[in-house]
């Protein structure tokens, strides 16, 4: 098997301790060659200051998490989604990600209506469209599991989001996170499907049994997800970007980020 593409590291992997800066310098330090911000930690640190120490340390920006959030209650605040994904493309071109990764939203509070909230999505990621464009903006679906679907995202499979890219053209693609979709029995089909359209591959574990749905991550190779078998299907689908560790885990959130780094370093080397 191919050695795994170039590590970028997800800066909500060591949330707790490092905003931007440290992050920016920790990758440096690492040998990581790319980073992939929250836009709370880059709206901490400012989006100009970043962009400076971002090139100043010789960074890729793999993507910028994260656009989306479409549903909500009333029209007042579906608009302001609309306005704060446009700020977010904004963001994204700034510090020249490759890519807006869209959690897209789950039921608006108290709803039912799992077909509206779908709509929702439909129609913010339409208005935003046209802004991507311009901006040379690639907007990534990241499908999550369908555990997250009342809070998270309503966009569940790799198969949804990319009938969803069908729709939405030019400047649209996906972002496979491992850990959302290693379990869907379409996921080949899919990423073959996919081709040149993913834009971005997140790299976890689904840890055996996991405690905590949402913050119980895994480093690569703590759980039973086949990273490097997905990766393949990457490569094989022509995806050649990078290999964004993210981790959401209260555990590793509790560690000093430099062991956390050394190990995110060693595991992509034998586990992505
Ligand atoms: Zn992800």
């Amino acid at each position: 098997m191919a050695a795994p593409g170039p590590l970028s590291l997800n800066t909500v992997t060591v949330k707790e301790k490092w905003g931007l800066r440290e992050c920016i310098e920790g990758c440096a330090r690492h040998g990581i060659p790319a980073i992939s911000p929250w836009r709370d930690v880059l709206q901490a640190m400012g989006v100009a200051e970043a962009v400076r120490a971002i090139r100043d340390a010789g960074l890729a920006v793999s993507g910028l998490c994260r656009g989306g959030m479409f549903p909500a209650m009333d029209a007042a605040g579906r608009a302001a989604a609309i306005e704060d994904n446009r700020r977010a493309i904004e963001e994204a071109h700034a510090i020249g990600a490759a890519c807006l990764v869209m959690v897209c939203g789950g039921l608006p509070p108290g709803s039912k209506d799992l077909d509206g909230a779908r709509g929702m999505v439909r129609d913010g990621l339409h208005a935003i469209m046209g802004d991507a464009r311009a901006a040379g903006m690639t907007i990534a679906l990241e499908p999550l599991h369908p555990m997250t679907c009342a809070d998270r995202s309503v966009l569940s499979t790799l198969g949804q989001a990319l009938d969803l890219c069908d729709e939405l053209g030019e400047g649209s693609g996906v972002a496979v996170d491992v850990y959302h979709v290693w379990w869907d029995p379409a996921l080949r089909s899919q990423m073959a499907r996919a081709g040149r359209r993913i834009a971005a591959f997140h790299a976890c574990d689904w840890k055996v049994p996991t405690v905590d749905t949402v913050f119980d991550r895994g480093l690569p190779g703590e759980g039973c997800i086949d990273i490097p078998g997905i990766r393949a299907m990457a490569e094989e689908a022509g995806y050649r970007g990078h290999v964004e560790v993210e981790i959401l885990s209260r555990r590793w959130w509790a560690e000093d980020p430099d062991r956390v780094l050394e190990e995110i370093v060693r595991r992509h080397a034998a586990s992505c």
